[in-house]
């Protein structure tokens, strides 16, 4: 079964055909006659979506629905009888998902069942990222929306591309508006920044539309935007594959410029949720790996990545471990204060991530301890590594915040370099020993630990 759908439709003959289709594609199909049964239905079973005639739509069913908390969920498809514009405008404005006029072509009304699905789908996947990532404890990023949306439209001629532009104009007042004809859109140089892509589909060359609709979607900088396909008038086979190959709506070429300048609203909106929900979710994952203090990666992060290095070495070389600590650094924040120790923290962090290769990794693992990884380094590079970037703290003394005088700071380094099957716990806890002895030594040092035991 692919799911359970209702149908709220006054007339029995609809509701024989509407189920016949249902059926043939393996959906469940519950029926509603009136209203009131539709809500009670569509509460007690949850249906994946809701197929609503326009006659029980405007009678107030729509805004019922849309305003249960146990049915609002549910995606909502309109019905309408044929070339009723005023209704259909009027169903997208009252919040459904989507209207198809009759008669109902099949795969069409399969395909917008699907299509409606996925939306809500992304939305609600999305959404639930982002709670985990508010549940790891990273506040969400701020949502910011800069420029006006970019909407392009890809018209299929050039005249059809100017009589789009006049018949839109009026209704994109709120956003940006580009006509381009597929051939100049085909140009490698053309812009691909559009937050809306509208392609018009070639009459006499569906597939090539369908082609571009499929670029786009895999595109690195299209793949996130919103596709409406404008099909040629009557043409529900195209509509059907432009939504199985990820168009977000389709519409026939004869749609009321208005409607389409409502879907067009939709899709903006729809980008804009997107865009935001997906900025706070990598935002969110950005900071469970990054220390916000230095910049640097955090003990998890590092972790987690030293596993994956030791267990990817390449032959005859090795993973080397170098644990830092600042020395008598309790006494930089008794005697200059805690944002001079902060200061002291960052450079000395950057330091350190700025003086090693591209490939190794510097992590800020404790208050004022820093962990190197070096993959694939020779064993003799590594306590040179360390020498030198004992150095280049001590060397250069560090400014503090409010213009007093620079201070002098020295670390202490304990080196490790990973023996085949070692763990990375184990060569960690060397190097953390080594640390312990360059201590005990004196500070301002570096000791390299013997063989692991
Ligand atoms: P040693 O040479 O033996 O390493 O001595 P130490 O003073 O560096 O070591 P100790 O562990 O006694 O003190 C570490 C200090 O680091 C104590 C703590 O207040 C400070 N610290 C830890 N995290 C931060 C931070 O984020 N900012 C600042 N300013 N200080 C921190
Ligand atoms: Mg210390
Ligand atoms: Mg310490």
């Amino acid at each position: 079964m692919s799911g359970r759908v209702l149908i709220a439709d006054g007339s029995a003959t609809n509701r024989i055909a509407l189920r016949a289709i249902l059926q043939a594609a393996r959906y469940e199909v519950l029926i509603a006659e009136t209203q009131e049964d539709a809500l009670r239905l569509a509460a007690r079973s949850r249906p994946i979506a809701l197929l609503i005639a326009s006659e029980l739509a405007g009678g107030g069913l729509l805004a019922r629905v849309s305003e249960n908390p146990t049915t609002r969920d549910i995606p909502v498809i309109v019905l309408s009888a044929p070339g009723d514009a005023k209704m259909r405008l009027a169903a997208l404005k009252a919040g459904a998902d989507e209207v198809l006029s009759r008669p109902i072509h099949p795969r069409l009304l399969i395909a917008r069942i699907r299509g409606v699905l996925r939306e809500r789908q992304t939305a609600s996947a999305l959404a639930e990222r982002q709670d985990t990532v508010r549940d790891l404890g990273f506040a969400e990023a701020p949502t910011q929306f800069g420029a006006r949306a970019k909407v392009m439209l890809i018209a299929h001629d050039a005249a059809s591309g100017n009589a789009w532009n006049e018949a839109l104009t009026p209704f994109t007042r709120d956003c940006q508006l580009r006509i381009q004809t597929a051939c100049d859109f085909g140009d490698a140089s053309s812009d691909r920044d559009g937050d809306v892509y509208l392609i018009e589909a070639d009459p006499d060359a569906p597939a090539d539309s369908i082609s571009l609709l499929a670029d786009l979607r895999a595109g690195s900088t299209t793949r996130h935007a919103c596709i409406v396909m404008i099909h040629a008038p009557g043409d529900p086979d195209t509509a059907a594959m432009a939504l199985d190959v990820g168009a977000n709506d389709v519409v026939d070429a004869r749609v009321a410029p208005e409607e389409l300048g409502v879907r067009i609203e939709t899709q903006i909106a729809n980008k804009r949720r997107g865009d935001a929900l997906r900025n706070s979710v990598e935002e969110g994952l950005r900071l469970a790996m990054v220390d916000p203090l230095t910049g640097l990666f955090n003990r998890r992060y590092a972790l987690t990545h030293a596993n994956r290095l030791a267990r990817e070495s390449m032959p005859g070389r090795t993973l080397g471990v170098i644990v830092a600590d600042i020395d008598r650094f309790k006494q930089v924040n008794d005697s200059f204060g805690h944002a001079a120790g902060d200061a002291v923290l960052r450079e000395v962090g950057w330091r350190l991530s700025e003086n090693v290769r591209g490939k190794d990794t510097v992590a800020r693992i404790g208050g004022e301890e820093f962990l190197i990884l070096l993959p694939d380094a020779e064993a003799q590079v590594v306590p040179a590594a360390a020498h030198r970037l004992c150095a280049l703290i001590k060397e250069t003394p560090i400014r503090l915040p409010d213009g007093r005088p620079p201070i002098t700071v020295t670390i202490s380094l304990g080196v490790a370099l990973a023996v085949p099957g070692e763990s990375v716990e184990a060569v960690i806890e060397r190097a953390d020993k080594a640390l312990y002895d360059a201590k005990a030594a004196g500070r301002d040092t570096v000791t390299v630990s013997g063989q692991a035991a």
